[in-house]
């Protein structure tokens, strides 16, 4: 992709170095690798991006690698959507589809290789004990009483976790390392655990899984990955996948490199944290259009080349940061105001009854865009009777022209693509509200000025109350109200903004009706607007908020 990776990234020259000091044997070889326990959010396109971005930018592969150790917390719904939003956002995978549980085989036979050095030993201590055991920071760690198992005894032993014959819990595998180690990572971590769950790729054929940490940097290496890119937490965890190197017969012998995760105020990007407000019924699952996911997103009318815009023009740099919403809602507004075509939808109608209109419909040509001319045009029916927006019109006749630059009454407007009309009178109901606007349209004003004693105000959208069709908008807000979720009051729960969805029924002109799911418009003077992907159909026409036009949503433009 031309847009790949141009911002400031740490990693572009240690690769380029790598390549040039001839480190690089064959291609350069990177990888996403997620954990399919939950859908993919907008800190992982980050990681996509720079993964998919880099491998191509050097001629190299990205692999797409699941790694699915823990099938307590795994689900096949998932890895589905991971592959089906990486796919989305524009990038292709080298080879299959890969998983760390096609190479369990290899990380068992690895497991005993280590007990066979008397680098790993089977420890009976109970999850409580352990953690005991092993201190914290400042204070170091004490030996298991199971630390000096002979080999055999547990080559035993293991092989009976493998058999089953434990319970869960029972007992782990730990590499037998430092135990006063200043980083916890290396304090005799887990390497095996027991977890009677069948798994999504294996079925029942293991009731033992090696931990995140055994199969990671392993997976990496067998895969020949040159640079693994991982994220800041993985930092302390390098020296435990560089003892494996050096303590294992690996195939290769993969680099690793933390760059900052991406936050972004407004929001919470943790997998765990999203699925508690899918779990809570706080939003209508993982892809409702309020979710930072990839499918959340989508479904809300963010395209892929703006997520990627978004993504490549962000620092890539070895300390956490937080990123202003503002710098992504810019890139969808960026995009859609360059390819989203226009149409008109009326929110709050308001009919104005035309009484010099011709009684049969007239149709009207209109551009899609205003810039961009291949969009084409599209036919729009005018009518005795329109809408507009209620608030598009008013009875006071003091607000200056500069101040209100919409329908007055006995003053002149233009509706967009279609002819400058005068408000003569207005209609009202018997608690006084307006409920009907009479207007006389001026002749031959259709593409062309009126006299100048007949100058619009301005220009309003319109739909024709006969022709247009009724539609259903979701009009979505932030769903927080805090620019960090939970810092108050340390559930971020607490920071969900109540007012996160609208629902209504607005009239928009017929021709987008029958659009295709996930269509972009802008909906002109309200906002852009994208036809929703699951719910949409020519019969229950529905559009989702994609944002609004400009940041500050102030109409009388
Ligand atoms: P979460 O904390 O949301 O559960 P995770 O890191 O556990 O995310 P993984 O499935 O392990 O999720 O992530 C796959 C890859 O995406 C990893 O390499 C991880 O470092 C990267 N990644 C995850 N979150 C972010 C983020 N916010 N910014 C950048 N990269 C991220
Ligand atoms: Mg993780």
């Amino acid at each position: 992709m031309s847009e790949s990776a141009v911002s400031h990234n740490f990693i572009r020259p240690i690769i380029q170095e790598d390549i040039d000091a001839g480190r690089v044997a064959g291609k350069v070889v990177t990888r996403f690798p997620p954990e399919p326990n939950g859908y993919l959010h907008i800190g992982h396109a980050k990681s996509i991006c720079l993964n998919f971005g880099l491998a191509e930018e050097f001629g190299g592969d990205c692999h797409l690698r699941f790694d699915d150790t823990n099938p307590a917390k795994e689900e096949q719904e998932y890895i589905e959507a991971i592959k089906e939003d990486v796919q989305w956002l524009g990038f292709k995978w080298a080879g299959d589809v890969r998983y760390a549980s096609n190479y369990f085989d290899q990380f068992y036979g690895w497991a005993i290789e280590l007990i066979k050095q008397g680098k790993a030993y089977v420890c009976d201590l109970t999850a409580e004990q352990a953690s005991e055991y092993r201190g914290w920071a400042t204070k170091p760690g004490k030996a298991s009483p199971f630390r000096d198992r002979s080999v055999e005894e547990n080559l035993a032993l293991f092989e009976k976790m493998k058999q089953g014959e434990f319970e869960e819990g029972f007992c782990v595998l730990r590499a037998k390392i430092d135990m006063a180690s200043p980083n916890m990572n290396l304090r005799d971590p887990i390497l095996y655990r027991i977890r009677k769950k069948a798994h999504h790729q294996t079925g029942d054929k293991w009731c033992i899984y090696p931990s995140y940490d055994f199969a990671h940097g392993q997976g990496d290496a067998i895969e020949g990955v040159t640079h693994s890119i991982c994220t800041l937490e993985f930092q302390d965890h390098r020296p435990l996948y560089e003892w494996f190197i050096e303590n294992l017969p690996l195939p290769s012998e993969p680099k690793q490199y933390e760059f900052g995760r991406l936050n972004i105020n407004y929001t919470v990007t943790s997998k765990r944290n999203l699925k508690q407000l899918v779990d809570d019924n706080i939003v209508a699952g993982w892809h409702d259009p309020r979710m930072p996911t990839i499918s959340g997103m989508r479904r809300r009318g963010y395209s892929a080349s703006a997520l990627r815009a978004f993504c490549n023009g962000l620092a890539v740099a070895k300390t956490d940061g937080i990123v202003d919403i503002a710098q992504l809602e810019f890139e969808i507004r960026n995009d859609l105001n360059e390819n989203a075509a226009r149409a008109m939808c009326v929110l709050n109608p308001l009919k104005v009854s035309i009484t010099n209109a011709p009684e049969s419909v007239e149709w009207l040509e209109v551009a899609n865009h205003p810039q961009q001319e291949a969009m084409g045009k599209r036919s729009l029916p005018f009518t005795k009777e329109i809408f507009i927006d209620a608030s598009d019109f008013t009875e006071d006749t003091t607000l200056s022209r500069k101040k209100f630059k919409r329908l007055v009454i006995g003053d002149y407007v233009r509706l967009r693509g279609a002819y400058v009309i005068k408000a003569d009178d207005v209609i009202k109901n018997d608690n006084g509200d307006i409920i009907e606007i009479i207007a006389s349209l001026v002749p031959d004003t259709v593409g062309q000025n009126p006299p100048p004693e007949m100058k619009p105000r301005g220009v309003i959208h319109w739909v024709s109350a006969t022709e247009g069709k009724e539609v259903e908008l979701r009009l979505y807000d932030r769903l927080f109200i805090s620019e960090a979720p939970g810092k108050e009051t340390g559930n971020y729960l607490d920071d969900v903004n109540p007012d996160s969805l609208a629902v209504i029924k607005a009239i928009a002109e017929p021709a987008i009706v029958n659009c295709e799911p996930e269509t972009a418009f802008q909906f002109e003077r309200e906002g852009y607007f994208v036809s929703d992907r699951y719910d949409h159909s020519d019969d229950n026409p529905v559009f989702n908020l994609t944002i609004s036009l400009k940041e500050d949503t102030s109409k009388n433009k």
